[in-house]
């Protein structure tokens, strides 16, 4: 059996949360399922801007999408499933199996946000393997990727 609160999870924090009170941003199992073979898929919301306070500009939440993308292959290798922009462009859906242990998702994470910082491209952002190639910021995903960065100490707080 897994033991998500000893793998550093607030087991009050899983499933449907009030919006209002959460701070951003942070990382939040939303759920997880067990397959038939006793595989298990985790759900994870990782939360950048304040909910119904601030949103990401779609050009950031594209390219953040393509970064995260590649970033979270690899860094999870098989673990990696996949990772979506959330509706309300306050942040991101993280697909993982087999992995729900809060440091290792949180350490890869912060990987994947420093080499933002690096980068000085955005992956993917090609007409060959995108949707809308033009539609992309690397300027303004830094300085978003940089106040994430900041507030690491927060991350596993999500009220
Ligand atoms: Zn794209």
């Amino acid at each position: 059996m897994i033991d998500l609160a000893k793998a550093g999870w607030n087991l009050n924090e899983i499933g449907n949360i009030d919006h209002r009170k959460v701070k951003a941003p942070y990382i939040r199992m939303i759920g997880s399922k067990e397959g038939e073979h006793g595989d298990y898929v985790f759900s994870y919301d990782l939360r950048f801007t304040q909910p119904n306070i601030e949103y990401m500009d779609t050009k950031v939440l594209h390219s953040l999408e393509h970064f995260m993308l590649v970033g979270f292959e690899k860094y999870f290798g098989d673990h990696f499933v996949s990772i979506s922009p959330m509706g309300c462009q306050t942040g991101f859906y993280l697909i993982l199996i087999n992995e729900y242990d809060f440091d290792v998702i949180s350490q890869s994470f912060k990987k994947v946000m420093e080499d933002i910082v690096k980068a000085d491209s955005v992956p993917l952002s090609t007409e060959v393997n995108c949707g809308q190639a033009k539609h992309h910021t690397l300027k303004e995903v830094k300085e978003l990727v940089k106040l994430i960065l900041a507030n690491e100490k927060n991350w596993a707080k999500v009220f």
